[in-house]
């Protein structure tokens, strides 16, 4: 588990106009450009989730992620040296796919659990 203290960007991620999101800046790759292994299935960047970050690009956007544990939803931005995910929406807001994702979760750490 990371525990990476966030930055903070204004930016217009969803088209309603510039807001505050927390940036977390992710571990670096050696791939010159193919970042996605630092940003997909990895420990969620958050303080205390000890949740997966999971591919969630299916209806949101390229680079789009979900927490399996706390249910946060990130756009993947930056580069391979400097790779970061965005937090694009807070964890209490749930979408269908947010809970699919952290019933996976959950799954996951039961069979984990169980041995
Ligand atoms: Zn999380």
């Amino acid at each position: 588990m990371t525990t990476a203290k966030p930055t903070y960007i204004q930016e217009d991620l969803d088209g309603c106009g510039p807001r505050r999101h927390r940036v977390y800046a992710m571990p670096a790759t050696k791939m010159d450009h193919d970042y996605w292994s630092t940003v997909t299935d990895v420990a969620c960047p958050r303080e205390a989730c000890q949740g997966i970050i999971r591919w969630a690009e299916n209806g949101y956007v390229p680079g789009y992620r979900i927490c399996d544990g706390c249910g946060a939803h990130f756009i993947a931005a930056g580069s391979a040296q400097a790779p970061t995910l965005i937090q694009a929406r807070a964890a209490g807001q749930r979408t269908d796919l947010t809970r699919q994702i952290m019933a996976s979760g959950k799954a996951r750490r039961s069979a984990a659990l169980a041995g």
